[in-house]
């Protein structure tokens, strides 16, 4: 089991079918994308002299050539690292260290500041090092087995070093497999748009468009332009793309102020983030049944759960609002379910720690036993994600357990209070975080941003809060930003906040 063959199986039945395109230009079709990665896979494995189970990093822009490169190095055996092209040059260093790659392909300047290994093959996707690499003979997929690794994805480190997740060849068949049965059946034709980075879940998203013989479209902007995605969707037809939810709110504000509905666009499949009810709510009233939810984690990724398009429609069902909350149901290959911290499976209704098994799950941290036995037990990832079951088998994400508040020995879910921050008119965006306090052990501390222009009245927060949560959950400071830090990905970063507030606490008066 080789999931290079997806893309000769497609090569062969559909060689004439556009596959990579950038903006609306076709860069290659079907046959030639075979070509290329086949002639990569031998130019790897015979010029550059690496052997199944070497690591290539990638460190790359969303650019055309990333899905030859990714299908050439699984053709050879190779095991992928995927690099966000805007990590620090540190972390770069460390994921390429701790992956032990032997090749780095790259599009982006290296620069003085990255310190690479002298033992490590850099090559430029842009010079002619690269072409010559796809003028040889084409290498069929080698034979691998399914428990070996393809996709070694560093997690995004938020709290302590990023840990290489181990995704094997079974894991991302299983994944892609889900992707028809849970989120959406892609047609051949179909094109999957590229606006997030491809080096994290919105990339893994090209395996069922390869199975499917879909395009893969490579905006010209290199990621996510609102106006872009528009005006490709509207020119190229049945696209489909990865948005986070941040990502789908600025797409929804400049679809209304253009009068548009998103013409062109088949499915928006948003998560990887909390997606707060009255954004979808508005996304939906401004664009239509065009969005789908999937809960995944790099350790599981992109199938946890997925709320269909006909749950997030299904507005007369007598549970809708608690379902548009919700991240849906366990996707077709996994078994989810919420636990105590022991494991002990806990009945519907109460809040727990979420557990998952199945074929997508990865099989562990790269030379990490200790991190995967802490993470892995028993046969079940422990997410470190805190969530509730219902008997119709929907899964509510209250919070990463680390970011959940204990306040005088109650538990406060900061999701539950942003919820109720968000209705607010002229708030944009708002990140609740817990602060030490002497006699609570914390309190909780809202970071406010006001929609631009917009004066913000913190009373007004309050009385909100007060009208609709418990008063030991209100905030009891709330404080103004123009901008949330957020991570490459654009995950808000509660750590950030938290050491913010504890800087000023420090800061005499
Ligand atoms: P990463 O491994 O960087 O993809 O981050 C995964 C984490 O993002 C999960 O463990 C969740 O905490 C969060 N997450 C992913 N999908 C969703 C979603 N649909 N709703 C809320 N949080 C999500």
């Amino acid at each position: 089991m080789n999931v290079a063959r997806l893309l000769t199986r497609s090569a062969r039945t559909f060689p004439e079918q556009d596959a990579v395109l950038v903006g609306t230009r076709v860069w290659c079709n079907y046959r030639e994308l075979a070509r290329r990665a086949g002639a990569l896979g031998r130019g790897l494995t015979e010029r550059m002299g690496l052997q199944p189970g070497d690591r290539v990093a990638l460190l790359l822009h969303n650019c055309p050539q990333y899905l030859e490169i990714l299908y050439g190095a699984w053709a050879a055996g190779l095991v992928v690292v995927p690099i966000n092209h805007k990590l620090h040059a540190r972390e770069v260093e460390y994921i390429l260290s701790d992956s032990g790659a032997q090749a780095l392909f790259t599009s982006v300047d290296l620069g003085a500041d990255l310190r690479l290994d002298a033992r490590l093959a850099a090559i430029d996707v842009g010079t002619t090092d690269y072409s010559a690499l796809l003028t040889g003979e084409v290498l069929s997929p080698l034979q691998r087995a399914p428990d070996d690794i393809a996709w070694l994805f560093y997690t995004s480190g938020t709290t302590g070093r990023p840990k290489g997740v181990m995704q094997t060849h079974r894991n991302l068949l299983s994944m892609g497999l889900c992707y028809f049965a849970d989120v959406d059946p892609v047609q051949r034709g179909d094109a999957s748009l590229y606006a997030a980075p491809m080096s994290h879940g919105a990339g893994l998203y090209n395996l069922p468009h390869v199975m499917a013989a879909a395009r893969h479209v490579i905006p010209e902007s290199g990621g996510f332009d609102p106006d872009e995605i528009l005006s490709l969707a509207s020119r190229l037809r049945d696209v489909s793309l990865f948005a986070a939810p941040t990502m789908v709110k600025r797409l929804v504000e400049r679809a209304m102020a253009r009068g548009l509905d998103g013409d062109g666009i088949k499915t928006i499949v948003y998560g990887g983030g909390p997606m707060y009810a009255a954004d979808i709510e508005q996304a939906i009233a401004v664009m239509g049944p065009r969005f789908v939810q999937i809960y995944g984690q790099g350790e599981c990724p992109m199938a946890i759960t997925a709320l269909s398009r006909d749950h997030l429609m299904n507005r007369t069902h007598p549970r809708h609002a608690q379902r548009m909350g919700s991240v849906g149901v366990a996707q077709s290959s996994v078994e989810i379910r919420v636990a105590q911290p022991d494991g002990t499976p806990l009945p519907f209704g109460e809040i727990g720690e979420i557990l998952v098994r199945g074929d997508p799950v990865m099989s562990g941290y790269w030379g990490n036993l200790e991190a995967t036995g802490q993470t892995l037990r028993d046969g079940w990832l422990h997410t470190g994600d805190i969530g509730e079951l219902d008997a119709d088998g929907f899964l509510s994400l209250k919070d990463r357990s680390k970011d959940m508040i204990i306040s005088g020995g109650s538990n406060i879910y900061p999701r539950e209070v942003e919820e109720v921050l968000l209705r607010h008119p002229c708030v944009r965006e708002v990140a609740v975080i817990g602060r030490p306090h002497g006699e609570w052990g914390e309190e909780v501390v809202a970071y406010v941003v006001p929609r631009p222009g917009q004066a913000l009245d913190t009373d007004e927060l309050d009385a909100l809060c007060l009208a609709h949560i418990a008063r030991f959950k209100r905030p009891r400071q709330y404080r103004l930003i123009d901008e949330l830090p957020k991570n490459s990905y654009g995950k808000v970063l509660k750590t950030a906040l938290r050491e913010l507030t504890l800087n000023d606490r420090r800061q005499p008066t």
